[in-house]
């Protein structure tokens, strides 16, 4: 049996899926597994590795496949098409290279449509009355090396207009061919945005982009704002309060605002963070499921009777998340006791091999930070903040560091070691700090913009470290994650 199958089984006897109320995107959610794309696996995969699974749809021979141009540096840019209806649908992703969530989902939709066995109903309906345009990737440059602009280091979302770029002439030469109905502008947001001042993260967040700054509302627009309505609620049953709106100021310079304006119905799509997810995986799976079911409701025509006051009422993105939050700290000074809350973010930077990342963190914020909270979020009240140690008594080559018991040194305090030899590298994948060149010390500061590293003491005992951001129980040391920085 398929793992489909086993799945739909399972649904089956749960009563779910299959009844009189048939859901469709209840379906996909429950058997998405089935049409992922395996070989995106995370968010660092290349033009060459998209060229693969291109050439492989090319001789299924369902897709339409034609090169719409090349990048500044020469990678082919591809416009895929599916479908035979009236209704046309234009869909692009990752015109910012590092925004590429909706590209992975794209793949897995290229899967559901090629697959033959499953869906068959709704497939017919939804390729005999629109049909659909993909343009996957559309900043393959800046993809190849993590990076939001082109080779040129222009944001491609701001040359809608003087369309200086390949790449941004390219899609506007496919846009003006197609004169889509429908146009999915797909990106990724900031992860630490919330859903309005909610304590939740903004999973998904949407917009149907203005055509002009007083932020008219046109039949076009209009139809883009009532898909909307209807996408948040059927999204809403899976991730309730996690969906938003982007903000809505009119950005000429803009493709979404653009198209907006040249009578396509646009929407704009951002893949946001969410809990536990850091190669947004489970966020890919929110876009098969939503693409597909605009897909759907674009060939019924059912999204019409969605009043506008839904989307009126999806809360705007704010600002209201840290990676870390530390609350009720006792810091202790000239003497007297102070209570702090510490706001830390991770920077990810990009290793040289332009697919793994590390974090570097630094302190953002001090005080009181109730109205703010952390993907780690721990209330630490009781505990001291001091300095972190360095371990002083001998230095060590990384494979020696690798085998000493962490535990040990933490419990003392200590979370920078003193390496043998210099090394060029910058980080070490283990929760500890590493000083490359003796004379160097790492200080601890508790401010604005400094690296957290600290122990956290109750009763005069170390319960935790806190090393390059990552706050860890020094007994629990099968639980150890995180990377640590080298201080050359
Ligand atoms: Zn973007």
């Amino acid at each position: 049996m398929d793992k489909f199958k086993t799945i739909l089984l399972i649904i089956l006897l749960n009563g779910i899926a299959m009844s009189q109320n048939y859901d469709f995107e209840q379906s996909l959610y429950y058997n998405y597994e089935f049409f992922k794309e395996q070989s995106l696996q995370n968010r660092f995969f290349k033009h060459s590795d998209i060229v693969k699974l291109i050439s492989n749809l090319q001789k299924k021979k369902l897709f339409e496949v034609s090169v719409a141009g090349k990048s500044f540096e020469g990678r082919e840019i591809f416009l895929l098409s599916v479908g035979s209806g009236k209704k046309k649908i234009f869909l692009w992703s990752q015109m910012h290279g590092d925004e590429p969530t909706a590209t992975m989902a794209l793949f897995d939709i290229f899967n559901f449509f090629s697959d033959t066995t499953h869906y068959k109903e709704v497939k017919e309906f939804i390729l005999t009355n629109t049909k659909i345009y993909f343009m996957p990737m559309v900043n393959p440059d800046g993809a190849e090396v993590f990076k939001r602009r082109n080779a040129l280091s222009i944001d491609l979302n701001r040359d809608a207009n003087r369309l200086q770029t390949p790449e941004a002439n390219i899609l506007m030469s496919v846009f003006d061919s197609l004169k889509a109905d429908f146009g999915f502008n797909l990106h990724d947001q900031n992860h630490r945005y919330s859903a309005g001042n909610s304590f939740k993260s903004a999973v998904i967040s949407f917009l149907a982009p203005p055509i002009n700054y007083e932020k008219e509302v046109d039949d076009v627009r209009l139809n883009a704002i009532k898909l909307i309505g209807s996408l948040f609620k059927m999204l809403s049953k899976y991730v309730p309060g996690h969906i938003a709106k982007y903000s809505d100021d009119y950005e000429p310079r803009a493709f979404g605002d653009t198209f907006q304006r040249k009578g396509t119905s646009t929407i704009l799509v951002e893949s946001g963070g969410w809990q536990n997810d850091p190669e947004k995986q489970f966020i890919r799976k929110l876009n098969f499921i939503l693409l597909l079911s605009a897909m759907k409701q674009i060939a019924e025509n059912s999204f019409q009777n969605i009043p506008t006051s839904v989307y009126e009422s999806i809360p705007f993105n704010q600002e209201k998340i840290f990676d870390v939050v530390l609350r009720n700290l006792t810091l202790e000074k000239n003497g007297s006791k102070i209570k702090i809350d510490i706001g830390i973010n991770f920077e990810e930077v990009l290793d040289s091999d332009n697919r793994t990342i590390y974090k570097k963190a630094t302190i953002e914020d001090i005080g009181d930070l109730s109205v703010f909270f952390g993907y780690t979020d721990v209330d630490l009240n009781g505990y001291k903040i001091l300095d972190a140690k360095t371990y002083n008594e001998k230095s060590f080559t990384i494979d020696e560091l690798k085998k000493i018991d962490l535990t040990e040194f933490y419990k003392k305090g200590f979370v920078n070691f003193i390496l043998k030899k210099a090394i060029s590298k910058e980080w070490f994948e283990y929760p500890a700090n590493l000083i490359s060149n003796k004379k160097d010390e790492i200080k601890t500061k508790i401010e604005i913009g400094a690296r957290p590293n600290f122990v956290l003491t109750k009763n005069g005992k170390i319960d935790y470290v806190v090393v390059n951001g990552f706050l860890q129980r020094v007994d629990e040391n099968s639980a150890y994650k995180g990377n640590g920085l080298i201080k050359k």
